[in-house]
């Protein structure tokens, strides 16, 4: 694999496995972050000194001046971006008569509006040379729905939505645009839930334990492989089987 990927919100978590992961399949790696500062500084100094690419950029991808900023910092130090992995994310567990408009407006915002945004600027330079690759992490709440996650549900089922239209509209240009859909993955965004609530999840999962972050981050190295230049517009679930 070669060229610039974006990996939004890449300081830890999923999107932290794929960077590294990328990085050591060849791509130069853009690791995005909006707070997390010394962990994405920390993510880019390790892929360089171990005989890698990669720069940290500071981007809240909701915003779309700061996107476009970012993008034209990453041109700069790193290259047009050729792949581009749209992962930043926040969760939140409410009832939905809990959730006030600005909760909803931002969970939308950070992960519909920011897959948009990114997509957006990465698109001008991939349509122009015909070819790139797009990969969205959606859910398995935004296939099936998740209660008390009406809002996070709502922007994950968004994506897939994004997903299949955009790969309609951009595959004359030779660019797909697919959509990888985690269960429970062991990362920060589990920390709110207790052991006792873990080892409930584990006995719903057919393969009996949580994900991982790298076990995410291999699908997307697939999708964004030449073995995957005809597979477009898909949903690849990563969930151990707790959504068939
Ligand atoms: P995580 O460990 O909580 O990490 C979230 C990442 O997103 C951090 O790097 C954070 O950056 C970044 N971020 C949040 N808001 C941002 C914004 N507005 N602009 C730029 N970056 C932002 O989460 P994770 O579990 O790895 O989840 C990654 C993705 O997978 C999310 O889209 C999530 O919805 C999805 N997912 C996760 C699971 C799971 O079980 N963990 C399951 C299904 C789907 P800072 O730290 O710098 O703020």
């Amino acid at each position: 694999m070669s060229g610039t990927v974006l990996v939004t919100g890449a300081s830890r978590g999923i999107g932290k496995s794929t960077a590294l992961l990328l990085s050591q399949s060849g791509y130069s790696v853009a690791v995005n972050y909006l707070n997390s500062a010394d962990a994405a500084n920390d993510i880019a100094e390790y892929i360089n000194s171990h005989g890698g690419r990669a720069g940290a950029f500071k981007a809240d991808v909701s915003e779309p001046d700061e996107v476009e900023r970012m993008f034209s910092e990453i041109r700069l130090s790193l290259g047009e971006v050729t792949a581009l992995v749209n992962n930043a994310g926040i969760a939140e567990q409410r009832v939905f008569s809990d959730i006030s408009s600005s909760q909803w407006e931002r969970m939308l915002a950070v992960h519909l509006t920011g897959a948009f945004n990114c997509s957006k600027e990465a698109l001008k330079d991939m349509i122009r040379r015909k070819s790139g690759s797009i990969v969205n992490i959606s859910s398995m709440w935004g296939q099936t729905g998740g209660s008390c996650e009406v809002h996070y549900s709502a922007a994950k089922a968004g994506i897939i939505g994004l997903t299949k239209a955009l790969a309609k509209e951009v595959a004359p240009s030779s660019i797909t645009v697919n959509c990888v859909a985690p269960g429970i993955i062991a990362t920060d965004m589990m920390s709110g839930f207790s052991s006792e609530d873990k080892e409930n999840m584990c006995a719903d999962i057919p393969l009996g334990r949580l994900g991982t972050p790298d076990e995410v981050a291999h699908a997307v190295k697939f999708l964004l492989s030449e073995s995957a230049r005809y597979i477009t517009g898909q949903v690849l679930a990563v969930n151990g089987g707790l959504v068939i």
